[in-house]
């Protein structure tokens, strides 16, 4: 029996645990379409990391050049190294151009072309004409479109009158024997109080995992919380090995300086002042997408050829652009050059380094937001009462590698299709809810409550560290499967010390000791995915580059790694097949080639 605890009741339509640009999408597009809806958020909505995405959405307005979404489904299903899903892809390039529209009219202030139209800049990865040459495609506020995007879908929510728990911390999915989701547990960090959620629909937007690395562009807050409770409930992660690096991270501090930097004309040199990305991808350069950017720097600082003393790192250069372009386009990032790294970006190089910037893998859903949870028979089988969406899913629209101003655009898309979703699932809003059982809330208590008494002899903050240097060094930008193996067992004995852990503060008023261990006990489940999931992957795809086999093999690998956990430091693999056809009859499916920038 886990400690006493003051347990209060709610009974909604729907629960959204994360109110970043996907949890509020869904959770406005609800309340609009006339379900009850309670939004759970462990920090305040615009805190969320989404506030921090600089460069762009992506869609295929046609502001400044012709542009056509067949060509941003293309490049995307090439950025993904042809293991996203098409049904998928081709739903969210469509949808695209509505839905940042629809951005626009409900108040996102974009840069403006001179006649007043959408500021369109190039990016990574897209291109015109199937590959032709970069493409004027990501649709950007400044270098600020997240925290213009953030801010308003929260004044968007607002207005609906959403319900919002604020600095909840979600512990649990509650389900019941038949595998169904009934709702979630959650911890009130302002008066210690655990909350049940009974709701018909549960919707995960809870963000990514990137705080399971040392060097991440991503906030501290990005601990895999909603992966880490699906695998809880005995549901599967998708395509966890695929881990996005990006390719501009501030040297020393990881912080990110924006794609969108080398969209307005930025480019990377190496010891020799040599523009070398000119020989890896010839056609794209400095704008081929981050996988290829990434490795090219990496290379070029093995082969001798970094700057800085240590020859560690590589230099960006944004000084011949001029004062008012920077000032204009690109003010944040000349502002985190000069805190973060010292340097008048005006004047001197940025020095750079790949830096871990987004997880490709989560939980599996399909193109409407349900999470799957796959059966011999039927690899597309659904987990009733459960969603996912943002960064936390997999639909897969993103494959093995994710476009830049694809993501923004996944929460927006993925964010509205769920409540679209909802309403067919729900037939009666407002309806109560059958009861929970009396005991619904004890398994996510008494795990609490281990951590919460935790008397062993490590503190949280050293087997973090363990941990994230461990996936620095064996899951990195190349992989062999040397350090795969040794990863394995790395992450696996780290996982192991949970046991060990040793809390000093026990109370229930906003312990961040206790915070920090629940939120290290989310990343464990995902680091061993993502490690176990990579070292079974006998071939390069996106951003998993195997040194051991340096091609793509589509007959054997083009499929999804599904992983499960069990217990607290094995896990099991399965695979389901990717999608290999499109969602309407008149868009062709795009065959398998070779991928070349
Ligand atoms: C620095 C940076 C720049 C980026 N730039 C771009 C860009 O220009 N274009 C682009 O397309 N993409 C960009 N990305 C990627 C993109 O911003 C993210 O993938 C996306 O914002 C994730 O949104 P989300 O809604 O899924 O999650 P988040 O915005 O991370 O929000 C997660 C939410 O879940 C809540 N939550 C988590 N755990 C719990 C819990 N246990 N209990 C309660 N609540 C919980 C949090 O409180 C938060 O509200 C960038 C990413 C970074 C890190």
């Amino acid at each position: 029996m886990p400690s006493a605890y003051e347990i209060i009741d709610h009974d909604f339509d729907v629960v959204v645990v994360g109110a970043g640009g996907a949890g509020l999408r869904a959770t406005f597009g609800m309340v609009a379409e006339g379900l009850s809806t309670a939004c759970v958020t462990k920090v305040f909505p615009t805190r969320s990391h989404t506030v921090a995405a600089q460069g762009g959405i992506g869609a295929a307005l046609g502001n400044m050049a012709e542009d056509s979404w067949q060509w941003h489904m293309y490049d995307t299903v090439k950025g993904s190294d042809w293991l996203g899903d098409q049904d998928a892809i081709e739903y969210m390039c469509r949808e695209a151009i509505p839905a940042v529209y629809e951005l626009e009219h409900y108040g996102v202030p974009f840069s403006r072309t001179e006649d007043g139209k959408i500021y369109q800049r190039p990016f990574g990865g897209h291109m015109r004409n199937f590959g032709e040459a970069p493409v004027q495609r990501a649709c950007a506020a400044a270098d600020r479109t997240g925290h213009a995007i953030l801010h308003t879908l929260y004044q968007q929510s607002l207005k609906h009158n959403a319900q919002f728990f604020v600095e909840y911390f979600a512990l649990d999915l509650i389900m019941d024997a038949d595998g169904t989701c009934r709702g979630v547990v959650a911890w009130n960090l302002d008066d210690g109080t655990i909350h049940r959620f009974n709701a018909k629909l549960t919707v995960l937007a809870t963000g990514g995992y990137g705080r399971a690395y040392f060097s991440c562009t991503s906030a501290h807050t990005c601990t895999g919380d909603g992966n880490a409770m699906a695998a809880r409930a005995g549901l599967p992660l998708q395509d966890m090995e695929f881990v996005q690096f990006h390719p501009t991270g501030v040297y020393g501090s990881g912080c990110l300086i924006t794609e969108g930097a080398r969209g307005e004309g930025g480019y990377l040199t190496n010891s020799q002042g040599e523009r070398f990305m000119e020989r890896y991808a010839p056609t794209a350069k400095d704008l081929a997408s981050r996988d290829v950017v990434s490795r090219a720097m990496t290379m070029e600082i093995r082969e001798g050829r970094g700057v800085g003393k240590d020859g560690d790192h590589i230099n960006l250069h944004l000084e011949h652009l001029g004062g008012e372009v920077l000032h204009q386009r690109l003010p944040g990032i000349t502002e985190t050059a000069r805190v973060f790294a010292g340097v008048d970006a005006s004047k001197e190089p940025i020095p750079v380094l790949p830096t871990v910037h987004y997880n490709m893998g989560g939980v599996p859903t399909n193109y409407m937001g349900e999470v799957l949870r796959p059966t011999a028979d039927d690899p597309d089988a659904v987990c009733p009462g459960l969603m996912a969406i943002g960064e936390a899913a997999c639909v897969s629209v993103h494959g093995a590698n994710r476009l830049g101003t694809n993501s923004l655009l996944d929460l927006v898309v993925f964010g509205r299709a769920a409540a679209h979703r909802a309403t067919q699932i729900i037939k009666t809003p407002g309806a109560a809810n059958p009861p929970l059982p009396a005991d619904a809330a004890e398994p996510a208590l008494n795990r609490l409550d281990r951590l919460r008494h935790a008397d062993g002899s490590r503190l949280t903050a050293e087997v973090r560290l363990d941990l994230q240097k461990a996936m620095q060094k064996d899951a990195a930008v190349f992989r062999t499967a040397q350090t795969l193996k040794e990863g394995v067992e790395n992450v696996a004995a780290i996982a192991g010390q949970m046991g060990d852990l040793k809390l000093a503060d026990r109370s229930m008023i906003f312990n961040t000791d206790l915070v920090e261990a629940l939120e290290l006990d989310n990343l464990m489940p995902c680091a061993l995915t993502t490690i176990v999931s990579a070292e079974a992957r006998q071939e390069s795809r996106g951003a998993h580059a195997h040194e051991d086999f340096q091609e793509r093999d589509d007959a054997n690998w083009m499929k999804h790694s599904l992983a499960w956990m069990e217990g607290e430091t094995k896990v099991r693999l399965g695979y389901r097949p990717v999608h290999t056809y499109t969602l309407s009859d008149d868009v062709a499916y795009i065959e398998p080639q070779k991928r070349v920038y």
